[in-house]
């Protein structure tokens, strides 16, 4: 049976760990590792899963090794790993932002296979989009197992190269907060007419949930979506005709390039 170390115990890791438990992985194959205690006995203590203050420890125990700490502990964490223990034959699965596969490599001083995955926060609610690229020494039932640990989370899209990571941060990493900044907008202006912040609230994201929902229940191209909402000299029409002239459009294709271009930076 697979066995997995999950090294952090935070929002991420903390997201697939509940995702695999739910879908009936047996907790007793998946180790956390954190060296304070409080997030690592909470999550241990609500999946059912092993935990220890050891990476090592977690390391020896598992086949699959989920770098889930922030990226400026990640060459650390790695380089700590290879010097105190053997990871011949152990596959490590990094979420971090901008470490590259060869910069793990090098932390690890070892051309182990390495899957990068960038996942996003509904990953948290089982609703996540994870794009993954694998190194060259990545086999096949690495990539298989690896699909089947994002897939308990949400979506998954395997990228051809690893530059298409930092695509995908901007189509879907750093998503959410694009729709929040939007919702938010809403919210403060459905305030300013008068309702209260809970109403505000409520009227909005059930607005989003609505037309997500129609965009999911619909095969027609979310351009027709909206044009068949939309009649001519309508409220629609009125609102997008100022959101359009106002370039959110190409403010949003702008957004998404300064996405790619800072995960650029960051690797
Ligand atoms: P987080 O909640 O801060 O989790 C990081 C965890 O790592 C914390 O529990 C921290 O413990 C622990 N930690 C610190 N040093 C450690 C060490 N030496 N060994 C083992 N564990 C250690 O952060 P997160 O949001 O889950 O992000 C984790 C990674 O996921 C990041 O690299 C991020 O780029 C990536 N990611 C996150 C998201 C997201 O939506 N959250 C999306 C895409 C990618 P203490 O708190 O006790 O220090």
């Amino acid at each position: 049976m697979t066995k997995l170390a999950f090294i952090g115990a935070g929002n991420m890791n903390g997201a697939i760990i509940s995702g695999l438990v739910n879908k009936g992985f047996s907790p007793k194959n998946i180790i956390v590792a954190n060296p304070s205690a409080p997030k690592r006995e909470a999550l241990s203590q609500q999946c059912s899963v092993l935990n220890t203050h050891s990476n090592i420890e977690a390391v020896d125990f598992a086949d699959y090794i989920i770098l889930g700490v922030k990226p400026y502990l990640i060459a650390q964490v790695c380089a700590d790993i290879s010097s105190n223990t053997s990871i011949a034959n152990k596959c490590f699965v990094s979420v971090a932002a901008g470490c590259t596969i060869e910069q793990i490599q090098q932390a690890l001083n070892s051309k182990q296979p390495v899957i990068r995955v960038m996942p996003n926060t509904p990953s948290q609610l089982g609703f996540g989009v994870s794009g993954l690229f694998a190194s060259d020494e990545v086999n096949d039932e690495q990539k298989q197992q690896t699909s089947e640990l994002m897939e308990s989370v949400g979506i998954i899209k395997w990228l051809n190269s690893e530059a298409g990571i930092d695509h995908i941060t901007a189509v879907s990493g750093s998503a959410p907060a694009y729709f929040f900044l939007f919702m938010e907008a809403m919210q403060n202006k459905a305030i300013e007419y008068g309702f209260t912040e809970q109403e505000s609230r409520a009227l909005v994201q059930q607005t989003a949930l609505g037309a997500a929902q129609m965009v999911i229940n619909n095969d027609m191209p979310i351009s027709q979506l909206r044009q068949n909402v939309t009649s001519k000299g309508g409220t629609t029409q009125a609102a997008l005709t100022t959101l359009i002239e106002g370039g959110l459009e190409q403010l949003v294709t702008d957004a998404m390039d300064s996405a790619v271009k800072r995960a650029q930076e960051m690797a």
